[in-house]
């Protein structure tokens, strides 16, 4: 697992530096339309990426430069300038990071739906727990400009203070852009163009971004590789999972998303959520996985969105038998009232 981390955030620095030095071979007139980093900054932060390529090369990214032990993958991946482990911190560069996670606690907290908005004709719920001080996970309701329900779900990966700040930064741009669009794709690709030059943004995030018409039970989405969330038909006792329609956000400039539908009927489930849920796993070190899930919805179809909410928690705790979730876990139900 730390190797496939590991692997990970040298494939994204890779792919990270080839977009900065496209972007500054770039035409100038380019350059103004694709982002408004200042060119100093870019090769300064270009600069950082290469060292960090080529402690990966010779094998000492990610190795504590005072004990040689292994730092956080979880760190690493937001943070590849990291040189010490937790332990070898100083006093005032911990407290430091201490008071970061502290804080980004509180920003993450507020940053969270407070309420669930009413929906005619059906329920919406949602749970989330982070499995570390500051979670990756979010989700969020907003409104498209013809007033339809946006729903969206995102998996930031890391902790701390980036993730915190990558969140904030998410929520504001899908509720700046959602009210003067009606098309989950053109949302996604317009982030993604936002986010590929993001100079602070090493690794890719996943988001499922959905928009429910309650009149016509009609629901569009476009998902930037996130886990297929999953409708639970009633009537006719099966499931559709929603796969991605896009590559994950951050990934690449050439970036293409379309849009799918769904209709739901009266009695359906719309289920999402991270990877924390299908990934968690028993003392037997057996997944969860998405047919667990599939199956434990569909035999509590007639509930509640709240009651679902509780019952996959539910779920989930007796399957790891009491242990810790080691991901973040979030999960929002809309449940459409018969
Ligand atoms: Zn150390």
């Amino acid at each position: 697992m730390a190797t496939n981390i590991f692997q990970r955030i040298q494939g994204g620095l890779a792919a990270k530096r080839q977009n900065l030095t496209e972007f500054l071979n770039s035409a100038p007139e380019e350059k103004i339309d694709l982002c408004c980093e200042n060119e100093r900054e870019v090769h300064a932060h270009l600069h950082v990426i290469e060292t960090a390529l080529e402690k990966a090369e010779d094998e000492t990214l990610g190795i504590c430069t005072i004990c040689h032990g292994h730092i956080d993958p979880g760190r690493l991946e937001m943070d590849y300038t990291a040189r010490v482990c937790l332990e070898h911190m100083s006093e005032p560069e911990r407290r430091q990071l201490e008071e970061e996670l502290e804080f980004s606690q509180i920003v993450q907290r507020a940053l969270l739906p407070q309420i669930t908005p009413e929906i005619p004709g059906a329920e919406l719920a949602a749970f989330t727990r982070p499995a570390a001080i500051v979670g990756g996970d979010y989700f969020d309701f907003f409104h498209f400009r013809d007033g339809t329900h946006g729903l969206v779900i995102a998996d930031i990966p890391g902790h701390g203070v980036s993730a915190g700040m990558l969140m904030s930064s998410l929520q504001t741009a899908i509720r700046t852009m959602a009210p003067e669009s009606d098309s989950p794709s053109e949302i996604l690709m317009r982030i993604n163009r936002f986010y590929i030059h993001n100079i602070h943004f090493t690794t890719f995030v996943t988001i499922f971004l959905a928009r429910f018409d309650p009149f016509t039970h009609t629901l569009t989405y476009a998902s930037a590789g996130h886990n297929p969330p999953v409708v639970v038909h009633k009537r006719k006792a099966d499931v559709t999972w929603l796969k991605p329609t896009a590559p994950a956000i951050g990934l690449a400039e050439e970036f293409h998303a379309r849009t799918e539908l769904v209709m739901l009927e009266h009695g359906d489930i719309l289920f999402l959520y991270t990877d924390g849920v299908t990934e968690a796993f028993n003392p037997a070190l057996e997944q969860f996985g998405s047919q667990r899930l599939a199956d434990l919805l569909g035999k509590n179809v007639d509930l509640g969105a709240n009651d679902i909410i509780q019952t996959v928690r539910q779920g989930l705790e007796a399957f790891g038998n009491g242990h810790e979730l080691e991901d973040d876990t979030t999960f929002v139900a809309l449940k459409l009232v018969e």
